[in-house]
């Protein structure tokens, strides 16, 4: 029914932490055309176009009707002429050619399989590339490259590294970083956080807040908990960051993508014994165990809330609500504070809540933040 379809319509907000996504997207066929066009530009670091496709890209995955033509489509917010071009081609064809031609070009097949490595980004992918190497065998056989620790790492375990995480997996990931860190101390306090918090089925890792509520206790968590599982045989890897957090050197103006607390980005060996109904491997892997990417984030207990909503996601999420906050509310946002420019002063929250109250959002769930 067209009329209710343009009543939603209307009443899409273009600020992400203004709507309610979930992980059911009606309209996949658009969002992963437009996903590839992002990254297609995000390889050519140009990031206007980029951005602009990301964020017409959730504003089609919050919609609860599929669009069916273009008519639909014509009160949402952020769609420019090229989106438009766009949907209307798959509309009409069923695909895109712009986008066929890119998943075709040979650079962009490139930078997309080594930035598929743990441990390579865009930069190297590209350094790579232009040396004229294209395959992983070109990599691992050319003399004059030096793999990092972290690269290393990631082509050992690229496989399993690559295989989504199922949410068995995830939980039996949680009992034994509960195990570890109550171990470490009795009043230790762990969330799950990440796309598996807002209730994801599969994920690329899984991540964790895990902190105690003594202040300044939480800096020496993290290195006793990968001690432990070292210990355990469990580690295979291990980057940890000490904090650098500082609260007298807050609000920080300029945008950083990292915040300062402490946190560590692990690969753990997960047996196959510990998860309910088995991993999530291919028939012929008969080790019984797996590689798994693990995220640790330790802040002090005081700035638990701005860390939970900053670690939840989605990114889409997390750049719209600071946004958001800048534009609408003149305060700033990210995952240690909240900071009022007008009254000069920062905002206390102790819940996910009372943040969104700060900034006079409606509550939104972590299960319909799949912006
Ligand atoms: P996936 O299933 O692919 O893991 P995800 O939403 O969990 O999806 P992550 O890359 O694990 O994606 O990131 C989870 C959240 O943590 C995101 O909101 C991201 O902004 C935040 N985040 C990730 N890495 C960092 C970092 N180094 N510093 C600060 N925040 C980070
Ligand atoms: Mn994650
Ligand atoms: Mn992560």
């Amino acid at each position: 029914c067209v009329t209710s379809q343009t009543e939603i319509s209307t009443t899409v907000s273009q600020y992400a932490c203004q709507r309610r996504t979930t992980t059911e997207n009606n309209n996949k066929i658009f969002t992963e055309a437009f996903e590839v066009l992002a990254e297609s530009y995000e390889f050519n670091e140009i990031e206007g176009p980029c951005l602009a496709f990301r964020r017409a890209g959730s504003v089609l995955k919050s919609l609860t009707f599929e669009v069916r033509s273009l008519g639909d489509t014509q009160d949402l917010p952020c769609l420019g002429e090229h989106t438009k071009e766009l949907i209307e081609e798959i509309l009409r064809y069923g695909r895109s050619f712009e986008v066929e031609k890119i998943l075709s070009d040979e650079r962009y097949q490139t930078l997309k399989l080594f930035t598929s490595v743990f441990g390579v980004g865009p930069k190297t992918a590209e350094k790579w590339y232009r040396r004229g190497l294209r395959s992983f065998s070109d990599v691992l056989t050319e003399p004059s490259i030096q793999l990092n620790r972290m690269q290393q790492t990631g082509f050992l375990h690229y496989e399993d590294i690559s295989r989504a995480v199922s949410k068995a997996e995830a939980r039996a990931l949680g009992n034994i970083i509960d195990e570890a860190v109550h171990a470490i101390t009795l009043d230790a306090v762990i969330s799950l956080t990440g796309g598996f918090r807002r209730g994801k089925e599969f994920g690329h890792d899984v991540d964790f807040i895990v902190t105690t509520p003594e202040l300044g206790r939480e800096r020496s968590l993290l290195p006793d908990v990968t001690d432990r599982l070292e210990q355990q045989g469990i580690l295979l890897y291990c980057d940890y960051q000490a904090s650098t957090f500082d609260m007298s050197k807050l609000p920080c103006h300029r945008f950083e993508a990292m915040d300062h607390f402490a946190k560590c980005f692990l690969i753990l060996r997960l047996e196959a014994s510990k998860v309910e109904g088995g991993l999530n491997s291919t028939e012929e892997d008969s080790r019984g165990w797996r590689a798994v990417r693990v995220d640790l984030v330790s802040p002090p207990m005081d700035r638990y809330a701005f860390a939970l909503l900053g670690w939840t996601g989605s990114r889409q999420f997390e750049r719209d609500l600071r946004r958001f906050a800048r534009l609408e509310r003149r305060m700033l946002l990210d995952n240690h504070i909240l900071y009022d420019k007008t009254k000069k002063e920062f905002l206390a929250a102790t819940t996910e809540k009372d943040i969104f109250a700060h900034l006079g959002l409606e509550y939104i769930e972590p299960w319909q933040r799949n912006a």
